[in-house]
């Protein structure tokens, strides 16, 4: 699809999803302040402090907005991330990750909604989220390519306060994991990670299920948790494909899916006037996420020291932030008037990873 072209020129296409408002939200008299003038622009509405006491009104432009309607297999076929999958299997490094503030859809957006547990059964809902479908997608790209023999692997963790657990072995939570260097694979791993060999499309589907189930266990305050950690559901894709004289082609790529914590949290370590050393406790990670994508985005800093290193998220990003990488960015908005200023952050935010 063209957009889809286009939107890959740059080096993080981002993409928009503007959730519809809450029940709640009705029932408190929460007004929508974002509306859609047409053509991927978003008209943010009531923001005061303009004229003479007065509000104000700002426009924003994208590739690609997806409004209140829009279903989840919308969020599919219209963003880039058939193509990502495509790339992954073709032996690049891919992540698609969703930003945004705590209840603005990310983990909506990504898995569906919460509690959506045994999902094995077909046919499956229009709830289910990005990553259902995008296995269901890979899947079929594999069998649509007999000669070529794929093997398949997956893993699942989450970063809390500096903290890599295994999902997938929730005893890790007492041990965290090391983030190591690897010269043979030219980039940070989790060491002693959890790797499932999927054959089936049912075996990913168990990774997905069996990470969001250890996600939720145990947490006093779910929300507040789950608004502090990162997750990364991890697919490598290795093939091996028959050519001339007995050779073999080698590929190796991978698809990282990531839910990030909640963008009000860089914005807390920054007005607390902290430093990257002292924001450890709050959430270093998004805060060197977004260091590194200002870096990237910044044509006079191109050349410039990209601080991959100083978060295990950037480090476990790092291949698909640079490089031959390739990174998709779902932005999450949510509409309501209470959100206001958490949304234009998002708004602004995105399109810093725009200008690359
Ligand atoms: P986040 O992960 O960003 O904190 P959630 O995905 O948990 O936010 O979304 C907050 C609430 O809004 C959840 O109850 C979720 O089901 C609902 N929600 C989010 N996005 C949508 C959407 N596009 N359509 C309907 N409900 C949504
Ligand atoms: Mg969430």
């Amino acid at each position: 699809c063209e957009t889809t072209e286009k939107a890959y020129k740059s080096k993080i296409p981002e993409y928009f999803r503007v959730r519809p408002l809450s029940n709640k939200e009705i029932k408190a008299g929460d007004d929508s302040v974002v509306n859609f003038p047409g053509n991927g622009q978003v008209l943010v509405d009531g923001i005061p402090g303009g004229p003479s006491g007065g509000q104000k009104a700002k426009l924003f432009s994208y590739n690609v907005v997806f409004e209140p309607g829009a279903t989840q297999e919308d969020v599919l076929q219209f963003s880039g991330m058939k193509r990502l999958i495509e790339m992954g299997v073709e032996g690049f490094r891919c992540t698609c990750f969703c930003y945004g503030q705590t209840g603005s859809g990310k983990t909506h957006t990504l898995t569906g909604p919460p509690g959506l547990l045994g999902i094995q059964t077909a046919p499956y809902s229009d709830k289910h989220g990005l990553v259902f479908r995008s296995f269901m997608y890979l899947f079929k790209l594999i069998q649509e390519q007999p000669g070529i023999h794929f093997v398949l692997k997956a893993s699942y963790l989450e970063i809390y306060n500096e903290k890599v657990i295994d999902l997938l072995n929730p005893g890790s939570a007492r041990k965290p994991l090391a983030v190591r260097w690897s010269k043979k694979a030219r980039g940070f791993f989790v060491e002693n990670l959890f790797t499932v060999d999927c054959e089936e499309l049912d075996d990913l589907i168990a990774v997905l299920e069996e990470g969001l189930r250890n996600r939720s266990v145990g947490k006093h305050n779910m929300n507040d948790y789950s608004s502090r950690s990162h997750t990364i559901l991890c697919v490598h894709i290795t093939s091996e494909q028959p050519a001339e004289g007995g050779v073999f082609i080698s590929r190796s790529g991978k698809i990282n899916f990531v839910d990030l914590a909640g963008s009000e949290m860089t914005k807390k370590t920054q007005s607390e006037g902290k430093t990257l050393e002292e924001a450890n406790n709050i959430n270093k990670s998004l805060m060197v996420l977004g260091y590194c994508i200002a870096s990237l985005s910044d044509s006079k800093r191109k050349n410039s020291h990209i601080p991959y290193r100083d978060s295990k998220l950037t480090k476990l990003l790092a291949d698909s932030l640079a490089g031959n990488g390739v990174t998709l960015m779902i932005a999450c908005i949510s509409p309501a008037k209470s959100n206001i200023y958490e949304t234009i952050n998002t708004l602004r935010y995105a399109a810093r990873a725009k200008k690359i």
